[in-house]
Order: C-alpha cells, then structure tokens, then sequence
C-alpha cells in the first residue's frame, strides 16, 4: 500500500516489516508505522484484551455458522455487533492516546 506522508510529502510504501507495535500503559497494544523520511507515526489501530476477545469470539461464531449450528441472520448481526464494538474501542483509543 502506498501512501503520501501528511508531515513531508513524500510517498512510501507500507511494508510488513516495517508495522510495529508497541505497549501503551500496559493494558493497550499499538499497531503503527513510520514515515522513513520524518519518522511521522501513523496508527493502524489499537488492540486490548476485550478487542482480542472479540477477535476470538469471531472466529468462534464463524466456526458455528460453518458447522450450522447458528443463521446466517444470527451470524451476521452477532459479527456486526463484535466489529461496532471494537471499532468504537478502536476509535476511543484513538481520541485518547493519538491516531
Ligand atoms: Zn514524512
């Protein structure tokens, strides 16, 4: 994925060596990378121990939906409910320690 950096213009491209994470307080992962030139850092997202809960919950869901065990109708609004609640944690994050 190329991108053109907001701080000095120029364009790079995002490798997967090049997205680190790191610790915020313990509690919360950050996933960024950095411009190579100015060494902006850019969030991808944060993770926490709810959020990764949710990652399981929904592989879990998919796996009952796979054996038949749940609705298309109840697999789908249970995986929207997981995504809407990490994204608003995401976005909470973000407002909180910077995108
Ligand atoms: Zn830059």
């Amino acid at each position: 994925m190329k991108i053109v950096c907001d701080g000095c213009k120029k364009e790079f491209t995002i490798k997967k060596k090049s997205i680190r994470s790191e610790k915020v307080f313990d509690i919360v992962e950050r996933t960024f990378f950095c411009c190579p030139k100015c060494r902006k850092k850019y969030v991808i997202s944060y993770s926490d121990k709810e959020i990764k809960e949710n990652i399981k919950r929904l592989k879990l869901i998919k796996g009952k939906y796979l054996r038949k065990e749940v609705t298309f109708e109840e697999y789908e609004k249970e995986c929207r409910d997981i995504l809407e609640r990490n994204n608003s944690l995401n976005a909470r994050y973000k407002s909180l320690y910077g995108r």
